[in-house]
C-alpha cells in the first residue's frame, strides 16, 4: 500500500484530517484518534511536517515573521 501523505503539526503533533471533513471542513485532530479512526499504522503514513493554525502563529512569532502591524514597536 502506498503510504498516505499526511500533514502533521510539528508543534502539537496533531494531524490534518482531510479524509473525512467535518461540517466546517478539514480539521486538525489528535494523531492517535486519527489512526484509530481509519485503522492506520505509522507505516501507512507519509508524514509531512506542517503546523496547525495555532502552532503556526507561535512558530511565526519565534521566527519573527509576524506581520509588522501585529507587532508592538520596541523602543531602542
Ligand atoms: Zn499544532
Amino acid at each position: 500500500m502506498t503510504p498516505l501523505a499526511m500533514r502533521f503539526c510539528v508543534g502539537c503533533g496533531q494531524v490534518f484530517d482531510k479524509l473525512q471533513p467535518s461540517d466546517s471542513g478539514p480539521r486538525w485532530v489528535a494523531a492517535e484518534a486519527y489512526r484509530e479512526k481509519y485503522g492506520l499504522s505509522l507505516n501507512d503514513l507519509h508524514l509531512i511536517a506542517d503546523a496547525c493554525p495555532p502552532c503556526a502563529r507561535v512558530l511565526a512569532i519565534g521566527r519573527r515573521v509576524v506581520l509588522p502591524e501585529t507587532c508592538i514597536p520596541v523602543l531602542t
